[in-house]
């Protein structure tokens, strides 16, 4: 099977008080093996509710309703406690968007390293593959002595010491000044040189083009928009994409457009389409009937305009 992970039928909601909003709905995704996929979308869109959902790692008042995320053959969401932690780390790996909170403060970065992997050379290999200096004083080194771009590298070297197969990285470059950044996700594209598939969350469509195979496009929980990334920037479909896209600043030095309002929270009900308040071409139908996610000559799009 050329896929990695299959995301069938997933709805996520969380209680707030008395109620229960969803999150996530009806997300139905595949990842083939040895890509990079993007998932992107402004912050609220759901994407970081999608990557702890694949870990199991929602809050307590979060819920999964439905459906199956199958990896290796195996429902991640029938498996007990500790055979999803055996899974974590170990087979799926998640550089989150701050390293620091994923190292120990305590510990030097060798002995972290250790407890992945008890064996020196494994590591120090690794290090040299993400392209660490200076080796041995990183290794005795605690985590607030390393930059940010130190510790994403650590993090990432981790990845590769764990043997993981699917990386979820979570927007990792964010917290990044350009050049470090860009030396991060080629660290990536290297990762999927070798054969690992990642699975890179993002609000950042500058970054998707140079780096993704294929990118999703997320507003409000739903999934709006789909294709390989070439494509999708050739000829976007859905008016949220070509405004994420407008908003992008050019060598050319086009104006910049903005999206007009804001992203609303999951506890707002909007009925028909998500977008239907932000969008420019906003019909009546749109109020009322929520368009679905349906195949075209170009891609996948669930808007009224591309179903015509
Ligand atoms: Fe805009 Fe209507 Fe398409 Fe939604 S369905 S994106 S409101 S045109």
């Amino acid at each position: 099977m050329d896929n990695i992970l299959e995301i069938k039928n997933i709805n996520v909601g969380f209680k707030i008080e008395d109620n229960f909003y969803y999150a996530l709905n009806n997300i139905n995704l595949s990842f083939k093996k040895g890509k990079i996929h993007a998932i992107a979308g402004e912050s609220g869109c759901g994407k970081s509710v999608l990557i702890n959902t694949i870990l199991k790692l929602l809050p307590k008042n979060g819920k999964i309703r439905g459906g199956e995320i199958v990896f290796q053959n195996k429902n991640l969401l029938t498996l007990s406690d500790k055979e999803i932690q055996n899974i974590r780390g170990a087979k799926i790996s998640l550089i989150p968007q701050d390293p620091f909170m994923s190292l120990n403060p305590l510990y030097t970065i060798e002995n972290q390293l250790l407890e992945v992997k008890n064996d020196i050379e494994i590591i120090k290999k690794s290090l040299e593959e993400v392209k660490i200096k200076n080796i041995e004083n990183v290794l005795k080194s605690y985590p607030h002595e390393l930059s940010g771009g130190m510790k994403q590298r650590i993090i990432i070297a981790m990845s590769l010491i764990s043997g993981a197969e699917l990386i979820l990285a979570d927007e990792p470059t964010t917290a990044l000044d350009v050049s470090t950044s860009n030396s991060i996700l080629d660290l990536l594209v290297n990762l999927k040189n070798k054969g690992k598939t990642i699975i890179l969350i993002t609000h950042d469509l500058s970054i998707v083009s140079n780096y993704c195979d294929t990118t999703t496009i997320m507003y409000l929980g739903n999934i709006i928009e789909q294709n390989e990334s070439k494509l999708l920037f050739k000829n976007p479909l859905h008016p949220y994409t070509k405004a994420l896209l407008s908003a992008l600043p050019t060598k050319k030095g086009k104006k910049l457009e903005n999206i007009k309002g804001q992203i609303s929270p999951i506890t707002e009900t909007i009925s028909g389409c998500k977008f239907h308040p932000r969008c420019n071409f906003t019909m009546d139908t749109c109020k009322n009937i929520k368009p679905e996610l349906k195949k075209h000559d170009n891609g996948y799009c669930a808007c009224f305009l591309c179903n015509q």
